[in-house]
């Protein structure tokens, strides 16, 4: 027995939830809005404590793909007035998103907004004199193409994963931190139950695993292999000058391979990392590579030039949980009847999270979706070898 586990949970439940990271709280709170309250979620440290905690959190639509572009744009319109759909703060800051490409993605670039145009997602290709008007501290070179969406932004992980989680409490579900799923039982192909590092036994014919980084090991116990992938990714914090730099949108700067985005009025936080970094999720390096900040901080000034002396002011590292064409695994697990998977989010499921809450809540109460066609992020896609492209070499943005 575990000697920090936390607190009793019932013996039975109509769903149980593993990890209460941004996704397993969203989905608890849209299976209680479809009237499934009798959900107990279980968490093994606290609230957000994984990858969502470390998330960069920034939210822009520019995919290579309809599904995930769907799914952000869905997910953008509750960030952005979270307090009426949800209840509670989104922390949501519209800064508007500046997506930059060398020449030879240009292509790509304008193939991903006309398809995020056809989906009523504003943005378009923008020039350099545009740029000069909608963000003058940002550098474009001869060589880059620029696409802008002016409603995007980042928001509080933190705070998203905490009112997901209230406002299902108050709907009567529950939500036990501290206390780790250790085993799944099934019988034949059938979910029974969950036992809790408490020894606890809650019996359920519904599992919906949305473990984060740990998922792998979660769905490897009742044997069930996915391929899932944890990838070391680092964020710093410079201070901005504000009296040369007052403003800088967000930007995904797929040609110099990272991003970077303001955080409050007077700091700008940058994320990079090797989409190859393998992590275990138990042991990996938390802090800084110095020397990967400070080279991320020269590509820093040379898109913004007023940002060339800003001073490092701290960081950390999280983990991107990948699948091999870095898109989730959304989908009722194949001969585990009442099992299902919310995984493989890659460094950008923070965005998704409203959107995925609700379509992976109607999947399981309902059987699918309702807005939206999840089969391309289906289960069985890598063994069919059908998976989903990207316009451009930098996976994780887009
Ligand atoms: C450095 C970094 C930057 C990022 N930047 C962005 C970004 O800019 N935009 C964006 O959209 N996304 C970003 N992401 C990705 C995004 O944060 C993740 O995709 C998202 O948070 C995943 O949420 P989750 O709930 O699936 O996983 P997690 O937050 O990892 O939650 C899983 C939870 O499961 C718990 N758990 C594990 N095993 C068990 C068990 N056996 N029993 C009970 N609980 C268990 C863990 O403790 C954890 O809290 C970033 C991620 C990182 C690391």
């Amino acid at each position: 027995m575990a000697s920090n586990a936390g607190p009793s949970v019932p013996p039975t439940a109509d769903a149980v939830i593993i990890g209460g990271g941004v996704m397993g709280c969203a989905i608890q709170y849209h299976l209680a809005s479809l009237g499934v309250t009798d959900t107990v979620l279980l968490e093994r440290d606290v609230l957000g404590s994984g990858s969502t905690g470390r998330s960069q959190a920034i939210c822009r639509m520019h995919y290579s793909n309809r599904i995930t572009t769907q799914l952000a744009w869905q997910s953008l319109q509750v960030f952005a007035d979270f307090d009426a759909r949800v209840g509670g703060a989104s922390g949501f800051v519209n800064t508007g998103y500046l997506v930059v490409v060398n020449e030879a993605d240009e292509g790509g670039l304008q193939r991903n907004v006309a398809m995020q145009q056809e989906l009523g997602v504003p943005t378009s290709v923008v020039s350099r004199d545009d740029l000069a008007r909608l963000a003058p501290s940002v550098v474009l070179y001869d060589d880059e193409r620029a696409a802008w969406e002016p409603e995007s932004g980042y928001a509080d992980p933190y705070q998203v994963t905490v009112s997901y989680a209230a406002r299902a409490r108050e709907a009567g579900a529950r939500i036990a931190t501290r206390n780790p799923a250790v085993r799944i039982e099934t019988t034949g192909d059938k979910v029974q139950a969950v036992v809790t590092a408490n020894g606890e036994r809650i019996a359920t014919d519904t599992i919906i695993v949305a473990a984060g980084p740990w998922s792998k090991q979660v769905l490897a116990d009742i044997g069930v292999d996915v391929p899932l992938l944890p990838v070391r990714h680092q964020v710093a914090t410079v201070a901005r000058p504000v009296e040369t730099v007052p403003y800088h949108p967000t930007v995904g700067d797929i040609s110099q391979s990272f991003s970077f985005r303001p955080d409050g009025t007077n700091f700008t936080t940058m994320g990079f990392g090797d989409d190859d970094e393998q992590s275990d999720p138990e042991v990996y390096p938390q802090g800084v590579d110095m020397s990967d900040a400070a080279s991320a901080r020269a590509r820093l000034g040379r898109r913004v030039p007023g940002m060339a002396d800003a001073y490092y002011r701290g960081g950390w590292s999280g983990l991107f949980t990948t699948t091999p064409d870095w898109h989730p695994i959304l989908d009722a697990v194949p001969n585990k009847d009442g099992l299902f998977c919310a995984v493989g989010f890659s460094g950008h499921g923070f965005k998704l999270s409203p959107a995925i809450g609700k379509a992976v809540a109607e999947l399981v109460v309902e059987g699918r979706a309702r807005d939206v066609d999840l089969s391309p992020l289906r289960f069985t896609r890598f063994a069919e070898n059908d998976l989903l492209e990207s316009s451009y070499r930098y996976r994780v943005l887009a």
